[in-house]
């Protein structure tokens, strides 16, 4: 099936109200399979077309269980993903920017009829130091070029961090960082919030949390920091990340955390007190947990 994005946001109905595609699988306790592909274009910087044409819908279908949402970047992606799509046992939003049809710098050679590209796994485009930018479809090529613009200049990041820091003392903002970077946490946060599968499992003063960590899931994010000696392989935190709409029935960090026990597993576990100022979402703090 092949249509617009705009279009398509209007008959979302149909995936997930009436014909309840996106959870068919879920329903049926795997049972029954929707290996629908939705090939949707979508994309600014044409000539003509109304102003719905433009947007992604993205921001809608990422948020449907059981819906599985594509942009490809280039047409190597496309075709890999397009591949992965095709055999996905639930339904498939494939997304499709109309501007890279027409780029030459979009070409590449035809990788063969098993070339098969994985979803939910990152591609590193350009390595770099001092910025992370997480994008996809069309953008990618335009966060390149801009990339290679930047190349020249040093402490991108800094700069960032340092007009932020200016602006909250000028105006006496609150400053709340959301990241990923644990040394951008290190260098700007008085207090730390750690969160894991959407809800805060561990806060508290900046140098607590990384002195003193109290939650399996910090103590992992601690540990997986590079730094070691050279040649020394990173630590990283076994298993993933659970499906939000279909969480473990206890703790969300269950079935990744080294100390779970008997009790980790029967509710979600309350916030304890593990410090001053100090709170961790874990059993182990539990009064009655010897
Ligand atoms: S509650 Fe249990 S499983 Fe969850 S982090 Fe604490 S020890 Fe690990």
């Amino acid at each position: 099936m092949a249509t617009e994005a705009g279009e398509l946001q209007g008959r979302l109905d149909a995936l997930i109200d009436r014909d309840e595609l996106a959870t068919m699988r879920w329903r049926s306790n795997n049972a029954w399979a929707a290996p629908v592909v939705v090939r949707v274009s979508y994309g600014g910087y044409l000539k003509g077309g109304g102003p719905y044409h433009s947007q992604t819908g993205a921001a809608v279908f990422t948020g449907v269980p059981g819906l599985r949402v594509v942009c490809p970047a280039s047409a190597l992606d496309a075709n890999g993903l397009l591949r992965t799509a095709i055999r996905c046992e639930d339904p498939v939003i494939f997304l499709e920017h109309k501007h890279l049809y027409r780029q030459t710098y979009n070409k590449a050679p035809n990788p063969g009829p098993n070339f098969m590209i994985p979803f939910g796994k990152a591609k590193t485009v350009r390595e770099g130091s001092d910025l992370t930018v997480v994008t996809y479809g069309a953008v990618v090529q335009r966060a390149l070029v801009a990339a290679k613009e930047l190349e020249a200049e040093h402490g991108i990041k800094a700069e960032i961090l340092d007009l932020l820091h200016e602006m909250k003392e000028r105006f006496h903002l609150a400053l709340l960082l959301i990241t990923h970077d644990l040394g951008v946490v290190a260098g700007h946060a008085d207090r730390v919030a750690v969160m894991y599968a959407g809800k805060i499992v561990e806060q508290g003063p900046m140098r607590q949390i990384f002195e003193s960590p109290t939650h399996p899931y910090t103590q992992g994010l601690l540990d997986s920091i590079p730094g070691g000696a050279p040649g020394m392989r990173l630590r990283g935190i076994d298993g993933v990340v659970p499906n939000l709409a279909n969480l473990p029935p206890g703790c969300a960090f269950e079935p990744r955390c080294p100390k779970r026990f008997d009790l980790c597993t029967s509710a979600p576990p309350p916030s304890y007190e593990v410090g001053p100022s100090q709170r961790a979402r874990c059993y182990l703090y539990d009064p009655g947990h010897v």
